[in-house]
């Protein structure tokens, strides 16, 4: 396999450029839908989260309901610890098993890490030095943001808080070997994914 990570802020697009990646034909590992679906119902992760804090968490249409955990772990990081030491274990192997489905394979993998990179422009874990380059969505922060609260139900300024929190633009571009330019209309995106699946092609 051919693995790449893609990173860009919240809003940046990361989610559309992986999709367009996907059609292209590559093989996407998204650690958020990951959790999902060991999340949802009668998963082991779910069944351990219910064993621990009771039925409580679980909405009416037997979903998990992630306010109530939020609310459980927001203000006490023992219980933080334990939803992190139910979550984490789980996600690590099932990675481990997608990529080893994968690793015989002459498919391109796309990684999709948010916080690929940290405030300190670092990248967050070492073992990330593996990919043969690195995507970073780019969007100026006014556009995420009107994004953010136009198309995924956030107000203004929490939207403006959790860009603040993440990396800057800067610190991810300084470790980009390929960036997508996503302040344009979703067309303006068509070409580069041209020329980024080309430029792929490259690493092989
Ligand atoms: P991320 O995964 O980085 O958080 P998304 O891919 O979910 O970002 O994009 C944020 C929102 O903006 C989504 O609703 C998406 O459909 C929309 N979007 C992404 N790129 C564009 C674009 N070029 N033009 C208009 N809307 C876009």
């Amino acid at each position: 396999m051919l693995e790449l990570g893609l990173t860009g802020g919240i809003g940046s697009g990361k989610s559309t450029v992986s999709q367009r990646l996907v059609d292209k034909g590559a093989k996407l590992v998204d650690a958020d839908q990951i959790v999902r679906d060991l999340q949802a119902p009668g998963a082991p992760v779910f069944l351990a989260m219910v064993e621990r804090w009771g039925d409580k968490i679980i909405g009416d249409d037997g979903n998990l309901n992630r306010a109530a955990v939020a609310e459980i772990v927001f203000s006490d990081t023992d219980e933080l610890d334990a939803l992190n030491g139910i979550v984490h274990p789980s996600v690590v192997t099932e990675i481990a098993r997608v990529m080893k489905e994968l690793s015989d394979t002459d498919h391109v993998v796309i990684n999709d890490i948010p916080l690929l990179v940290n405030k300190e422009g670092k990248s967050e874990r070492p073992e990330y030095d593996r990919f043969k380059g690195i995507i970073v969505v780019d969007v100026p922060t006014e556009v995420a943001v009107a994004r953010l609260v136009e198309f995924r139900g956030f107000d203004k300024e929490d939207a403006e808080a959790r860009i603040a929190s993440q990396a800057s633009r800067d610190q991810r571009k300084a470790i980009a070997d390929f960036v997508v330019d996503n302040a344009g209309s979703l067309d303006a995106l068509d070409p580069q994914i041209d020329a980024c699946w080309e430029w792929i092609q490259t690493l092989r």
